[in-house]
Formats: structure tokens, sequence, C-alpha cells
């Protein structure tokens, strides 16, 4: 088969590949600064086979109307197909590989079979059309949580739902109002009226997906300022950021805060290294996350020092997590030390005063943690002044 390429009547039918492949070149930008959007790769990759899609139908390659259909029709499906799974990607889903393969093979042979065996152009549109829009509704249905996401998220969510559901009426409508000849398709009414509502909702289904990446982007950065690399807790920033939130919030009292420090943790880096002390502080992260409740904030304040916020819960209950944590630390294995080492931290602990400032509790819970250290270690102190009321403001000058 000879490859003769056909130049196009109408130049600007150029435009909608030529987006599509700035489109293609900008996810792939975005990829290469951060890998970890592995779903714009998938996404990039749907552009540009879109975009060979269209000049394989626009331009005539390969040559031959029958051998053009089944091609392109090819090209299309795997396109929607990685756009699909490029948008699921980014969710923590993904398309199976079967689809890879029974979709476009399904699909592909409709188109031939109407083509070579009974040639019916309407219907090869039809199966196209409602094809792409059932795959696409699918991954929206799969994807209806972004619609309580943010802003961005929920835009997505919606133009996704237009893009896939203005596959069935365009098709129905423009295939009623001209039935287009095979032989002039590509200038027919109805493949421009296809491309340009394609071109609007596809040009606005991409920017949609910029925006939420860049707002990905912004979370990404927003997360590993607030987030300690070794410990996954909150870092000191992060702690103070959300403690700040739930201690203007009226609903979250009474409020306590415990201060844990490791004993002798400099003995542990001295005795079995640095590493083996990374790993105690990992564990006992650990211990804290799986001994505190879902809404209780958890961060490291640096060091050997970490912090838990205990929203809606008293002076008792707060003494009794701490003394569970403190006994749990006593009786647990270090993976990184040897079976005989064990492991003891101290505790301090205070109850907030409405319009405390959160600085202000810290220094009084670190007294209190003080206090622990003085007494003995592995204990838990409670600062007496957290019971006290403020004092009364003094009327002498
Ligand atoms: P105390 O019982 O009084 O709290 O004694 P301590 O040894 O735990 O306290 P000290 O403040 O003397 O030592 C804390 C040590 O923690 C010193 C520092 O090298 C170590 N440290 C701080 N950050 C890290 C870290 O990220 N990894 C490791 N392995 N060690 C750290
Ligand atoms: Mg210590
Ligand atoms: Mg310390």
């Amino acid at each position: 088969m000879s490859v003769i390429m056909r130049i196009p009547s109408n130049p600007l039918a150029l435009i909608g590949p030529a987006t599509l492949l700035v489109f293609a070149a900008s996810f792939a930008v975005v990829w290469v600064r951060d890998r970890r959007h592995q779903h714009l790769l998938f996404l990039g990759a749907a552009c540009l086979l879109f975009c060979a899609g269209t000049l394989s139908q626009l331009l005539a390659v390969p040559d031959g109307d029958g051998v053009n259909a089944v091609t392109s029709a090819l090209i299309y499906t795997v396109s929607v197909l990685l756009l699909s799974d490029g948008l699921l990607r980014r969710s923590g889903a993904r398309l199976s590989w079967v689809a890879y393969l029974i979709v476009p093979a399904l699909i592909v042979s409709g188109i031939a079979y109407f083509y070579y065996i009974d040639r019916r152009l309407i219907v090869r549109i039809y199966l196209l059309n409602f094809s792409y829009g059932l795959i696409l509704l699918t991954t929206a249905w799969r994807l209806r949580q972004l619609r309580t996401g943010r802003l961005s998220e929920q835009i997505l969510f919606w133009v996704l739902m237009v893009f896939s559901l203005h596959f069935f009426p365009r098709t129905v409508l423009t295939v009623g109002a001209t039935a287009p000849a095979a032989g002039a398709f590509g200038s027919s009414p109805f493949w421009l009226a296809l491309q340009f509502s394609l071109a609007v909702s596809g040009v606005a289904l991409a920017l949609a997906v910029l925006a939420v990446t860049v707002g990905d982007t912004i979370e990404t950065l927003r997360h590993e300022r607030s987030t300690d690399h070794l410990t996954g807790l909150s870092n000191r920033l992060g702690f103070e950021e959300a403690a700040d939130r739930v201690l203007r919030d009226a609903r979250a009292w009474p409020v306590c805060l415990v201060v844990a420090d490791i004993d002798r943790f400099k003995s542990i880096n001295d005795m079995f290294g640095h590493p083996a002390g990374d790993a105690v502080l990992r564990a006992f992260a650990k211990l804290l996350k799986e001994t505190s409740r879902k809404i209780d904030l958890c961060g490291r304040l640096g060091g050997e020092e970490f912090a838990v916020l205990l929203p809606n819960c008293d002076m008792a209950g707060s003494y009794a997590f701490a003394d569970r944590l403190r006994s749990l630390v006593r009786q647990t294995r270090f993976a990184a030390l040897p079976q005989a080492r064990y492991v003891t931290a101290s505790f301090g602990l205070v109850g907030a005063n409405r319009g405390e400032s959160l600085s202000s509790l810290v220094a009084r819970a670190d007294k209190a943690l003080y206090q622990a250290k003085r007494s003995g270690r592995n204990r838990v102190a409670i600062n007496s002044e957290s019971l006290a009321m403020p004092a009364p403001a003094s009327t002498s000058p």
C-alpha cells in the first residue's frame, strides 16, 4: 500500500491537532518537573494519539478509506482509553489491561465489519461516538468522589461529564441533519461539527486537568512544608497551624496537650548508631499515631520531642491516654535495638485555658515534661497551672 499524503483543503483544520500537541507538550513538561504526576504521561499520550488520529484522517494516511477508517478508529480508541486511565490514575485508580485489549478489539472489528462487509458509515459513527461516550461516562462514575473535592476537582468532574455526554446528542443531531457521503467525509459538515465540538469540550477538559494539576502541586508543596519526612507526622509548623485551628474552634473544647520526649535518646544514638535512632523515632511516631484517636493531632516538634493535641478530651481522659502510651512504649521491643534494650519516654500534660495561645500551652506542657524528667523519667506529669483560673486583673497601679 502506498503512503500518499493528502493536503487538507482547509488549513484551519490543523488548529485542532496543533492544540493537542501543545497540551501534550504541557503535560510532558509538568511531568518532567515532577515525576510523581505519572498520570500526566497518560494524558499527554492521549493528546498525542488523538492528534495522530486527526492527522491520519485529515492527511489520509494511510491512504484508502477502509484502512484509514480502521487505523484512525484504533488510534482514537487507544487515545480515549489513555485519557480515561490518566484521569483514573490521578485519583489512585487505573484502567485494567483487559480494557486495553478488549475495547479496541471490539471497536476495530466493528468498524472493519461495517466498512468491508456491511458498509454503513452511520453505524460506524454511532459505534465510535457511543463507545467513547460510554467509556468516559464510566470513568466519570468511578471518579464521582471529585464532586466533593476541591473546586478545581469539581470543575474537572463536571467538564468530564459534559465531555462524555456530548458524544451522544452530537452524533444523533449531526447524523440526522446531514447524512454524509462517504467519499467527502473529511470535509463533510458532520466531520467539521465533530471536530468543533470535540475541540471546544476537549480544550475545556485539558484546561480543567491543568488547573487540577496546579492545585495538586500546591497541595503537595503544602503537605511537604508541614510534614516531617522521617516519621510522616506533622512537623512543628504543620502541628502549630493545625493546633491553632483546633484551639479557635469552640466545638473542640475541652482541649488538652500532651508533649512526649524519649528518655536518654542520645545514648541510643551513641550506642547503636544514628540509623537505629531514626528507626526508634519512626516506631515511636507509629505508636503515637496508633494510640491516639483520629481527631487527635500528632506532631514531631523537633529531635525526639513529640506532641499530641486532644480535642474534646478532658484531663482525666488525656492522662489515661498519655499513661497508656507511656506504658506501651516501655513494653515495646524496638526492632532496631537489641532484645534486652527497652525505651521509655516522659510526658507533660496540660489542659488549655480558654483563649490561651498554642505557644503558652506548649511552654506549660514543657514545664510539666521537665518535671517528669526530674522526677525520674518514664512518667506523666501534669502542669498544675492548667487547672488554675486565669489570675484576675490587678487593680493596683
Ligand atoms: P533526656 O532523657 O533528658 O531527654 O535525654 P536525651 O538524651 O533524650 O536528650 P538530649 O537532648 O540530650 O539528646 C537528644 C538527642 O536526639 C540528641 C540528638 O543528636 C538526637 N536527635 C535529634 N534529632 C534526631 C534525629 O532526627 N535522628 C536521630 N537519630 N537522632 C536525633
Ligand atoms: Mg530526650
Ligand atoms: Mg529532647
